[in-house]
């Protein structure tokens, strides 16, 4: 416990540099800072250790009420959960440098953007670093690149990527945990309706890059019925997926902290069966992962879908991948502070 005469804990790492980023634009909810990054490629731990990962922003203004990443804000010092969500930091982005970091990597390596945050979120129609970063992967060969989604803004770049998976492997996975409208908005308040990212999948498909749905997380009596789960992998399939998946919802403390309180609001009757489970152990174990695993394997040979061919998601490994190390350098920044309303 902290007296009013104890000195604030000295700040080091990420944590100093969250403190010290100069804010670029302020809207109604959200702040965005500019955050200067040695490293943007992070290397995968445990399971992911073959492959290499890439959030060209930290934190997310989707705010979805069951995210996992939320935890990365603490490695800034950043502890309430709900500030994942409103202090999104921009990731300082050079083309040579990016380049250059790519290079260093051996070909027909695995690169995954978007562990920890969603790539085409808000802040990139205004900063576009996920483009910058697939417009120097266009000049690549040989990388296996695989991008997770809820935005339909990714089809922007649907030629680009197209391009891109002329000289590497190239896929987009779409997350769509229901189609129904009003579950989407209560579950992912700020994420694009399930119907646009299903239009984006459809524009990427007819552009000829290769898609696919993850109906994750499946959380129990909330979107986890045959026919809810059924109705997402049909939607993908019409709409020029190839594959589909879905996992059980995991929860770390951070992630009950947000979807606790999301429980009591909108599903009270759940809130005493999702406190036993959890709070016990994030993951979920035993019957359950095993009837979901069953039930979306009927449901994607019912639909004839391929499973997700990613590598698989490293559940405990995962918040591993956020520490990339940063280094701020001598030089001062040098973009020019903006603060407006919007
Ligand atoms: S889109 Fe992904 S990273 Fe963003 S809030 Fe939702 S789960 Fe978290």
């Amino acid at each position: 416990m902290l007296f009013e005469c104890d000195p604030p804990p000295r700040l080091i790492g990420i944590a100093r540099l969250a403190a010290s980023s100069d804010l670029l634009e302020a809207k109604r909810a959200v702040e965005y800072f500019e955050l200067e990054t040695r490293r943007f490629i992070g290397r995968g731990s445990g399971r992911m250790r073959s492959i290499w990962t890439l959030n060209p922003y930290r934190g997310c203004e989707f705010g979805c009420k069951y995210c996992y990443a939320r935890y990365a804000h603490e490695f800034m010092e950043l502890r309430d959960p709900g500030l994942f969500e409103h202090k999104i930091y921009i990731k300082q982005f050079q083309k040579h440098a990016f380049r250059a970091e790519l290079r260093r990597l051996k070909a027909g390596e695995t690169i995954w953007i978007g562990t920890a945050t969603d790539p085409y979120q808000p802040a990139e129609r205004r900063f576009r670093i996920t483009r910058g970063i697939l417009e120097v992967f266009s000049g690549e060969r040989s990388f296996d690149l695989g991008i997770t989604t809820k935005s339909d803004l990714v089809a922007r770049d649907a030629g680009l990527l197209a391009e891109i998976g002329r000289r590497n492997s190239v896929g987009v996975h779409l997350t769509i945990t229901t189609l129904d409208e009003k579950l989407a908005r209560l579950l992912e308040p700020r994420a694009p309706r399930p119907a646009l990212r299903l239009r984006a999948l459809k524009k990427l498909s007819d552009e000829g890059v290769r898609v696919s749905v993850l109906a994750h997380p499946v959380m129990p009596l909330i979107n986890d019925s045959e026919e809810s789960l059924d109705q997402v992998c049909a939607a993908a399939a019409s709409h020029g997926a190839s594959a589909f998946s879905a996992g059980p919802l995991f929860l770390k403390p951070c992630a009950q902290q947000v979807f606790f309180p999301f429980l009591e609001q909108h599903f009270p009757h759940l809130l005493r069966r999702y406190k036993e489970r959890f709070e016990k152990n994030p993951y979920l174990q035993g019957a359950y992962p095993e009837m979901i695993q069953e039930r979306v394997q009927k449901i994607r040979s019912r639909h004839c879908m391929k499973p997700w061919e990613a590598p698989e998601w490293p559940v405990s490994d995962q918040l591993e991948l956020f520490r990339e190390p940063v280094k701020k350098p001598a030089a001062a920044l040098t973009l020019q502070r903006k603060v407006d309303s919007v």
